[in-house]
């Protein structure tokens, strides 16, 4: 799944822009600029909570065209004390998705070569880690990084995860009669063809992963160790030095089975069949990501989509832009808010997860409330 989605070559996130409906699928923040609006108000808010802290890096696990990380910006260019205290920080391992959001958050509409300041690496241990950076049109800097722990360390963080849990590799096991076994991909010299296999025996990814499971009722569980460390590494950094993470997925409290699937053209595709032309994802287990989090941070949730997005004002939101639409326009943002909400569209399927550092007992995040 790794190979298959970022293989530096060839992976199917590396050389092409795959979303919308030109893409593969459609995510959130393309549907509609409210839903990246209401994530920054729910940003202006937690950093308000904080103290409003005089510096705050924002950090985006896989941004994709980087639409939400804009729509955000915007809203803290509303707050002239935030949009001060703000820099932007992109984890993504692709790079011409790296050059869309750039363009997406500079402006720069021409298709030649941009400027920026780009440094190769490997990086030595006193040099900046990220391997490029520009000005936003909104004011605060943006940074490139490859991956999360080349994110500095010493400033408060807050962290966002739109469909980015879902993209990590997973492991399959299966219950059999002789036990746990882990789901495997062969090739079939006859067929010519990958298929799916059993391992004979317990395999070490069995004996490590599944020892938390071993009450589980379910006979087919996934668990991806990577989502566990990346979720590990946000809870540490909001525990030593504080701050906020809000990830937002599909996904499932811990009682789904076989959800590994593939995505081509708005369709489903077979994910053994020409591997690197089709998304590749599996629904976040939100209970595991809570219990890898851990006890020195606080976590909330999930909460569906539908209820984050009431919470946080949508209804209030679209009033507001209907408002001053054009008939078009008017009809895009009630689509947009119906495919957003809706229990039978993304309302319910989608689910977001705080994580904060321990405060008083009765503080619960914005749009973690239910405000019936
Ligand atoms: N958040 C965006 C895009 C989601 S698609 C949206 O909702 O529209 C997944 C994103 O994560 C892409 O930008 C992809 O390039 C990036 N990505 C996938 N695996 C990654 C990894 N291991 N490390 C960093 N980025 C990754």
């Amino acid at each position: 799944m790794k190979q298959v989605l970022v293989n530096p070559a060839m992976g199917y996130y590396i050389n092409k822009d795959v979303f919308g409906t030109k893409g593969d699928f459609i995510t959130s923040p393309e549907i509609s600029q409210m839903f990246g609006e209401l994530v920054g108000i729910w940003f202006v808010n937690e950093w308000m909570q904080i103290g409003s802290p005089s510096s705050i890096q924002v950090v985006e696990l896989g941004p994709g065209r980087g639409t939400m990380a804009d729509d955000m910006l915007r809203v803290f260019s509303k707050f002239p004390q935030m949009k001060e205290s703000v820099t932007c920080h992109l984890v993504e391992v692709s790079p011409t998705l790296a050059d869309i959001q750039q363009r997406k958050l500079t402006g720069s509409t021409g298709s030649g070569s941009i400027s920026s300041d780009t440094i190769s690496g490997p990086f030595g241990s006193n040099e900046p880690h990220y391997y490029k950076s520009c000005k936003s049109k909104y004011g605060p800097e943006v940074f490139w990084y490859r991956s999360l722990s080349d994110v500095p360390r010493e400033k408060v963080s807050g962290f966002i995860a739109h469909e980015f849990f879902d993209a990590l590799p997973i492991h399959k096991f299966q219950k059999t009669q002789h036990g746990w076994r882990e789901v495997l991909v062969d090739f079939d010299l006859n067929k010519s063809s990958l298929s799916f296999v059993l391992s004979p025996t317990p395999t070490a990814a069995t004996v490590a992963y599944l020892k938390m499971c071993e009450t589980d009722e379910r006979n087919h569980i996934e668990v991806s160790p990577e989502a566990g460390v990346v979720v590990q590494e946000l809870a540490d950094r909001i525990q030593s030095e504080g701050g906020f993470a809000l990830i937002a997925d599909y996904g499932h409290n811990g009682d789904k089975t076989d959800t590994f699937r593939g995505f081509k053209n708005h369709k489903l595709h077979d994910v053994l069949v020409e591997p690197g032309s089709a998304d590749l994802t599996a629904d976040v287990d939100f209970s595991y990501l809570t219990k890898m989090a851990g006890k020195n941070v606080k976590t909330f949730g999930p909460v569906t989509q539908n209820e984050f997005l009431h919470n946080m004002g949508i209804g209030v939101r679209l009033q507001m832009l209907l408002q001053n639409a054009t008939l078009e326009a008017r009809k895009d943002l009630i689509s947009g808010y119906k495919m957003l909400t809706s229990p039978d569209q993304m309302g319910e399927r989608f689910k977001f997860l705080a994580i904060l550092q321990h405060r008083g007992q009765d503080y619960n995040p914005a749009g973690f409330t239910s405000l019936q």
